[in-house]
């Protein structure tokens, strides 16, 4: 059934197998890993096992050439499978990082070496990526990055932290931002993929929201990298992680759509379900404007969602667009989510309904990925 308010509404990018792919996804989320959603939520992070299964479902690596293990695709497949999981309410499994941004930056700049080395292990889940560029120090200005690489005969030798970094409790793999040249600031910092270990592991973050899905500290101490591991040029890393930052801010876009299509859809059968006064909640004129006005913002950024998703497969989704779509997006998300909450009344404060935790959810769309301060900033540039 579609979701209220985008009756009629295909992404003019779908092609029929996006729908095939859809449905595997939002049967592999719905029945092997919701049901373990309470049990994830306590112990703070993903079981392996999902992994494993998802790749064995072809779930991963989507846009990752077949020869390395891949399904071949394109973005397009990426985005089919990370609506799927945020619309089913599936926190746990750190796709938007994994296949979302690891496996690209491989593609993208991996030498054909590094690229057998790993890629079929992070399509087949026995891998798990991540990419580690805050640090204790900050996250928004990533030129100022203190974490050092020194090369030492045929490796690097590492010290610094990393801290909130999406999969840290579990990556087998971090893309790691470095200085390798401290002097030249910009271009002295280049990536490092390091394969960590439970030496490198920090704290597991405790968080107000996604408590399925684990963010930790990372910490490397004198730990020694192959100069062979080093991803694109020595210097090229911050032009590397601008290239990549459209993809990733795009991937927190359309979490933040479907998560505002499925608050729409959650509130509007609550509504229906629910009397007040002697009548249905929907019956009630703010209860209606309300959620007129929630759907239509729905579909509005679902429809630029799309253009952004359909530009980005031209190869021309630009950095203040990419921008945009993340801050209005995320805004939007937070928006519906919050005026969606309030229609559930108590329950909708209560933990057991869904809504309350897409509430909790929300909040951090619009702090990483680069917060949304600095999105207008790039947007604002652009002018
Ligand atoms: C759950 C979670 C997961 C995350 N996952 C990852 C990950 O996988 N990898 C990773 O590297 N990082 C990750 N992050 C980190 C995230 O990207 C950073 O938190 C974010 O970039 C902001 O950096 P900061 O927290 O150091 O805030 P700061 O940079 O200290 O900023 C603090 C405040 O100042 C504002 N500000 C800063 N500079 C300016 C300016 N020039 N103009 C106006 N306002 C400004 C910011 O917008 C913010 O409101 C994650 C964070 C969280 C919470």
């Amino acid at each position: 059934m579609p979701t209220p308010g985008l009756h009629g509404y295909t992404s003019p990018w779908q092609r029929p197998e996006h729908a095939d792919l859809a449905e595997l996804a939002r049967t592999f989320f719905t029945k092997e890993v919701l049901p373990h959603a309470a049990r994830l939520a306590e112990q703070g992070h993903p079981d392996r096992a999902h992994y494993l299964r998802a790749g064995e479902l072809g779930l991963l690596g989507l846009s990752v050439p077949e020869v390395y293990g891949g399904g071949g695709g394109d973005f397009g497949h990426e985005a089919v499978l990370l609506h799927e999981q945020t619309y089913t309410g599936e926190t746990s499994l750190g796709l938007a990082v994994h296949s979302g941004i690891v496996t690209g930056y491989l593609v993208a700049y991996g030498t054909e070496e590094q690229k057998r080395r790993w890629l079929p292990g992070l399509c087949s889940g026995e891998l798990v990526g991540a990419i580690a560029m805050t640090e204790p120090g900050g996250g928004s200005d990533l030129q100022a990055i203190r974490t050092r690489a020194v090369r030492d005969g045929d490796d690097y030798v590492v010290n610094g932290s990393k801290t909130f970094i999406t999969n840290g409790h579990v990556a087998d793999l971090v893309i790691l931002a470095v200085k390798t040249d401290p002097a030249l600031g910009a271009a002295g910092t280049s990536l490092l993929v390091c394969e960590v270990g439970d030496a490198n592991r920090g704290r597991l973050l405790d968080k107000i929201g996604l408590h399925a899905n684990d963010t930790a500290e990372l910490f490397f101490d004198d730990f020694r990298v192959p100069r062979a591991h080093l991803l694109g040029g020595e210097g090229e890393g911050f032009a590397l992680m601008m290239r990549q930052l459209p993809q990733e801010r795009l991937v927190i876009g359309v979490g933040a759509v479907a998560a505002m299509q499925r608050a729409v859809e959650l509130t509007v059968a609550y509504a229906k379900d629910r009397t007040a006064f002697g009548k249905p909640l929907i019956g009630h004129q703010n209860t209606r404007m309300v959620l007129a006005e929630c759907a239509t913002r729905t579909r509005v950024a679902r429809v630029f969602t799309d253009d952004c998703v359909a530009r980005h497969l031209r190869g021309e989704l630009d950095a203040a667009t990419a921008a945009m779509a993340k801050s209005w997006l995320t805004e939007g998300q937070c928006e519906v989510v919050d005026r969606c909450l309030q229609i559930f009344g108590g329950y909708g404060y209560t933990t057991e309904y869904p809504i309350a935790r897409m509430f909790a959810d929300a909040r951090v769309q619009k702090i990483y990925g680069g917060t949304n301060e600095i999105m207008k900033e790039l947007i604002a540039r652009a002018l």
